[in-house]
């Protein structure tokens, strides 16, 4: 089966009512492929605003969630919390909670459980430092952040991976087309190893960090790239482009 391309903008903590206003508008008025699942995160609090004026087909994801139920939790948001105002999707382990907030690859995992056990998709991210790439160490990083999530959860089928290198967030430096599929294939070798065959043909691998209008083309090319997580793009008209990179 076909894997559905799946294009996510997430927007960090960036925005104001009528920014996330004017970004939806846009959504809403651009013709986007049919063929393709899009997703927006907004900052949790702009969730319920986004819903109520985003058209239906696009879906909603947090940037992050507690693994905790709802609860004496001060500051936390809860998975119960983001279905009620309408998020499908919660984005986890990006680089920059795994950076500044000290999240581990045991919390990535079990954030990831807990948000599927309680019926949220989830976008789990991973990837690699400059420093770790340079000394060859790419492929072993992913893997033993992955494999957190691989030991935590048994149904693959609302889990999305993004493949995410910390030196091209944000940096304007996105990875080569080969770079990126090579990382990719050794995701699906990896979860055909450690899950399933099935499991490995059917998850979709997301490249993020730095996609751009420019870039997108190409990267939607390759035959394991199945979408893209966009950030500093996502607030800008630039992201109707990449939604529609395979056009
Ligand atoms: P970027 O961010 O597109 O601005 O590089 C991607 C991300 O952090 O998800």
């Amino acid at each position: 089966m076909a894997r559905k391309f799946l294009v996510a903008a997430n927007y960090k903590m960036n925005g104001s009512i009528a920014s996330v206003r004017q970004l939806i508008q846009q959504l809403n008025e651009s013709k986007l492929d049919p063929d393709v699942e899009v997703v927006i995160s907004p900052p949790c609090i702009y969730i319920l605003l986004a819903r109520e004026t985003l058209k239906p087909g696009i879906e909603i994801s947090a940037q992050n969630v507690s693994d905790k139920p709802a609860g004496a939790f001060t500051g936390e948001t809860s998975v119960e919390h983001l279905k009620d105002v309408g998020a499908t999707w919660t984005i986890l382990g990006h680089s920059e909670r795994r950076q500044y907030y000290h999240e581990t690859d045991a919390v990535v995992a079990s954030k990831t459980k807990f948000a599927l056990d309680n019926g949220l998709g989830t976008i789990v991210c991973c990837g690699e430092s400059l420093e770790e790439r340079e000394s060859g160490k790419t492929v072993a990083v992913v893997e033993k952040q992955l494999k957190a999530v691989v030991d935590a959860v048994k149904d693959w089928s609302k889990i999305v991976v993004a493949y995410e290198p910390i030196w091209a967030i944000g940096t304007g430096k996105v990875a080569t087309t080969e770079q990126a599929q090579e990382v990719h294939v050794a995701i699906r070798k990896f979860l055909a190893k450690e899950v399933s065959s099935e499991v490995a043909e059917a998850t979709r691998i997301l490249y993020g960090g730095s996609v751009s209008e420019k870039n997108c083309k190409e990267l939607a090319k390759q035959a394991d790239i199945d979408g893209f997580l966009v950030g500093g793009a996502s607030l800008k008209p630039a992201f109707i482009d990449i939604i529609n990179a395979k056009q």
